[in-house]
């Protein structure tokens, strides 16, 4: 799950998550186990929670957003297999963790 943390000028945070397809991932047998473990359902409800008490701001990325697809860098939109870590641009050539660059662009969408 990536996600991005903005804080504006008077200090209120906004958090980006990503809405994750998570019945479609369970039954991917090789994510089943990593998603049963990370018990994302928890996790949402938490965050929602203390997102309340804290007076932070939650924007949720809609489900089949492409943060990992698209380059932070140009807006390039490329494939990415999972099992490739390394975001390398094939338009602008930038390169970066395959997490990092989810990151700003869900930073992006929250701004
Ligand atoms: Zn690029």
């Amino acid at each position: 799950m990536n996600i991005s943390q903005i804080r504006d000028r008077k200090n209120h945070a906004k958090i980006v998550i990503e809405s994750l397809n998570v019945k479609g991932m369970m039954s991917n047998h090789k994510l089943a186990g990593a998603v049963g473990d990370a018990n994302f359902y928890e996790f949402r409800r938490q965050l929602e929670y203390k997102s309340q008490k804290f007076g932070s701001e939650i924007i949720y990325a809609p489900m089949f957003y492409p943060s990992t697809k698209t380059c932070s860098s140009c807006g390039h939109i490329q494939l990415m297999p999972l099992s490739t870590r390394v975001f390398d641009c094939l338009s602008c050539r930038i390169s970066l963790d395959r997490d990092q660059n989810a990151a700003k662009n869900l930073e992006k969408l929250g701004r």
